[in-house]
């Protein structure tokens, strides 16, 4: 299909500001919006054009997940790496199409399981199944005692499918060119860890400047993005001075970091990921730790201080994005909106700024030649439709009934949570053929070529 379509009487909210035009309207033609805007300031259109009037229904920008596992199987924090490759494989390719139908078109991969999303992208892009525009990463790359080495000495085999262990600059570059023969877009690097690894605690640097340097100029020379794990002020510092494209939590900055980081601004991006802590507060009885812990009240503070940072990086001008460690049991996928809520709810930030942080800025984080994120006159077309206001309550993109149809690249996708969308929810369509009256079908025309 090559779509020609015009919406009207929507609501549009294009994100390249925080308003809204009461009567818009978006001209797609073919992957291309050629018109987003004031339904008054639309000039003539070709016969052609298909009119779908979207009765006032909210239109909006598609969003970006910034930290994205799509082949972590909802399982518990320790155990990423407990599914089979080939169930994580198949399970993968339901989590693409759940979280395009979330509304989010596109999702840069901070590590994942063995290379299943280098082959989940491709298959995204060439239409073999539903999903996001994805930046695919593989395996993660830390050293020896980093976050990407969890299991004890005498467990074997060591987290074969999710971490690279490189240690010293060469092993490092090795480690990113094996990934780049292995053809990822992003290497994932742990710069600090958890608080939850005993040998990685956040503020315990795993790696040299050495090989952080090496890593970033191996990933660079080579045409990839660099994304890393750091969530101490050290960290940090230590992500910006050496290129790292896309800082992963930031729970912890202080004077010299938020420095760096706002002299940097125009070429790196944060992601504070903050619904693992939210969602482990919550459920940490659960899942193992008395509520009065010293665990639990460290994750307090880290959540504390990140709404601190948050603060701070904003009003820096720092681009901060939505999204992040969405995949697990605490935090299934699916639920990916959830982040917008905590950028209101939690980080104080509008609804509106929490959509710029998810569209605008998380479209110029995936395509830096600004094809991405706002709708306007000859980008991409990426756009959701939505039955609702989310500038009045946000949380309605949580529920995805509410999500009455996404478009990516100019195709139009509905039912993407329909978890199979071809069983026969009745007999009609076998009826769908006229009899004539002598109870035989009409034998199907001849095609026309
Ligand atoms: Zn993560």
């Amino acid at each position: 299909m090559n779509p020609n379509l015009l919406f009207t009487n929507a609501r549009l909210f294009t994100a390249v500001d925080d308003e809204v035009i009461a009567d818009g309207a978006i001209w797609v033609e073919g992957n291309t919006i050629r018109f987003a805007g004031p339904a008054g300031d639309l000039g003539e259109l070709p016969d052609a054009v298909q009119r779908v009037n979207l009765g006032g229904q909210f239109v909006m920008p598609g969003m970006t997940e910034s930290h994205a596992h799509l082949s972590y199987t909802n399982n518990g924090p320790s155990e990423l790496d407990k599914t089979p490759v080939e169930d994580a494989m198949v399970q993968t390719v339901r989590n693409a199409r759940v979280m395009l139908g979330a509304g989010f078109t596109s999702a840069i991969s901070f590590g994942s399981v063995h290379r299943i999303d280098v082959y989940l992208r491709d298959a995204i892009n060439s239409d073999q199944i539903p999903g996001p525009r994805l930046m695919a990463s593989g395996r993660d790359v830390g050293a020896t005692a980093s976050n990407a080495d969890l299991h004890p000495d005498y467990a074997k085999p060591q987290m074969e499918g999710l971490g690279m262990l490189a240690d010293g600059p060469w092993a490092v570059r090795k480690a990113v060119r094996t990934l780049r023969k292995n053809r990822v877009d992003v290497i994932k690097l742990f710069l600090d860890g958890e608080r939850l690894s005993a040998h990685a605690p956040p503020g315990e640097l795993t790696y040299t400047d050495e090989e952080v340097a090496a890593a970033v100029q191996e990933a660079h020379n080579r045409n990839m993005k660099v994304a890393c794990h750091a969530r101490s002020a050290a960290a940090v510092k230590q992500a910006v001075r050496f290129g790292v494209d896309y800082i992963g939590h930031a729970n912890f900055i202080d004077d010299e970091a938020l420095d760096l980081l706002r002299k940097n601004r125009d070429r790196l991006f944060v992601g504070p990921a903050i619904a693992w802590e939210m969602k482990f507060l919550e459920n940490c009885t659960q899942m193992g730790y008395a509520r009065t812990s010293p665990v639990v009240k460290e994750y307090e503070q880290e959540v504390e201080a990140t709404v601190a940072a948050v603060a701070r990086m904003k009003a820096a001008g720092v681009r901060v994005l939505i999204g992040g460690d969405y995949g697990l049991n605490i935090t299934p996928h699916g639920t990916y909106a959830k982040d917008l809520e905590y950028f209101v709810d939690l980080f104080n930030l509008s609804p509106a700024e929490a959509l710029l942080c998810a569209t605008r800025d998380g479209g110029a984080a995936v395509d830096a030649d600004g094809m991405l994120g706002t709708l306007e006159a000859g980008k991409y077309a990426d756009l959701l439709i939505v039955d609702g206001d989310p500038l009045a309550d946000i949380r309605i993109l949580q529920d995805q009934s509410r999500i009455t149809a996404v478009m990516k690249d100019g195709k139009l996708y509905r039912d993407l949570n329909d978890d199979n969308p071809y069983l026969a929810r009745s007999a009609d369509f076998l009826e769908a053929r006229p009899a004539t009256p002598g109870g035989q079908h009409e034998p199907y025309a001849e095609s026309a070529g």
